[in-house]
C-alpha cells in the first residue's frame, strides 16, 4: 500500500553513507507513491527515499542504489523492476 513519506526516525542526512551496501528485493519495499513504480522507502531510515538508477548512457536499470536521505547503499537482488531487466541480464 503506497503512503506518504513520514520522517518518525531520526537519521541524519548521510548517516549511513559510509556502510556497506546491503542487498535487499526492490519488491519487498514499500512504495512512496503510486505514481511510480520505481520509487521505494528506504528501510534503513523510513525517511529517505529509494529512487532506482539508472545508466546515464544506456538508461538500463543498474542494481545498485542510495537512499537519497540516509546514503545508505543497496543492491536489488530482485530479477527484473516492473518488469524490466537489468543492465547487461
Ligand atoms: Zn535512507
Amino acid at each position: 500500500m503506497p503512503r506518504v513519506l513520514e520522517p518518525n526516525v531520526t537519521v541524519s542526512r548521510g548517516a549511513h553513507a559510509s556502510r556497506d551496501a546491503r542487498c535487499l528485493r526492490h519488491s519487498d519495499l514499500v512504495s512512496i507513491s503510486s505514481v511510480s513504480p520505481y520509487r521505494k522507502v528506504c528501510p534503513y531510515c523510513e525517511k529517505g527515499a529509494l529512487m532506482v538508477q539508472r545508466n546515464n548512457s544506456t538508461g538500463r536499470l543498474l542494481r545498485g542504489d542510495r537512499c537519497v536521505w540516509c546514503g545508505q547503499p543497496v543492491r536489488y537482488i530482485d530479477d527484473s523492476i516492473n518488469g524490466e531487466k537489468f543492465e547487461g541480464e
